[in-house]
């Protein structure tokens, strides 16, 4: 099973994605997660990832697309994986469509979580109350300015994507502000 989920910063990605791979045994592959990696770790990616992470604003779509195309060569990868966060623009999925063929690999599914705008900034709070609540560390971008900054860029640059998918019929859309498990009960539907 590969799957895509697109869908604005906070429409709850992450999320469905952790809870599919359990379903499906197969690993969820977040670039904002492998990329805060690089940033902890202080590598060279990493180095030049970071700034532009925190502004909100795209990695370039060279570093992202390498990351990606080494990650799905590791054998944990073999049964399938979900993309989270990738592509995230149109040179991306052109990249990703070919480096697919090249690997003798095909896309299952596309799916868009769709959201109410308004309510994603809700949600960013939310998240940072909850995970200070719990102990943890926020993210360096989970602010407003840079959220508003991040909604842009989804808005000018992601967004363009859900027609890339729709013309060669492969994008499943799917109601993002339904409860958790209503949103994963109809991504399995659309997946059975
Ligand atoms: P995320 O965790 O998906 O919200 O990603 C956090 C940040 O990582 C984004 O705001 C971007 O700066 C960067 N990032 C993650 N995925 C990509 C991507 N596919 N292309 C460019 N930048 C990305």
């Amino acid at each position: 099973m590969r799957l895509i989920f697109l869908g604005p910063p906070g429409a709850g990605k992450g999320t469905q994605a952790k809870l599919l791979t359990e379903r499906y045994g197969i690993p969820q592959l977040s670039t904002g997660d492998m990329l805060r990696t690089a940033v902890a770790q202080a590598t060279e990616v990493g180095k030049r990832a970071k700034a532009v992470m925190d502004a909100g604003q795209l990695v370039s779509d060279e570093i992202v697309n390498e990351i990606v195309s080494d990650r799905i060569d590791a054998p944990d990868c073999a049964k399938g994986f979900i993309l989270d966060g990738y592509p995230r623009t149109v040179p991306q999925a052109v990249a990703l469509d070919r480096m697919l063929e090249e690997k003798g690999l095909k896309l299952d599914a596309v799916i868009e979580l769709k959201v109410d705008e308004t309510a994603l900034v809700r949600r960013m709070e939310n998240r940072v109350t909850e995970t200070v609540a719990a102990g943890g560390t926020v993210r360096s971008d989970d602010n407003p300015e840079a959220f508003r900054r991040r909604l842009q860029e989804y808005r000018e640059k992601t967004a363009p994507l859900s027609e890339h998918y729709a013309r060669t019929g492969r994008l499943k859309t799917v109601d993002g502000m339904a409860d958790v498990h209503t949103v994963t009960a109809e991504i399995e539907k659309i997946l059975a």
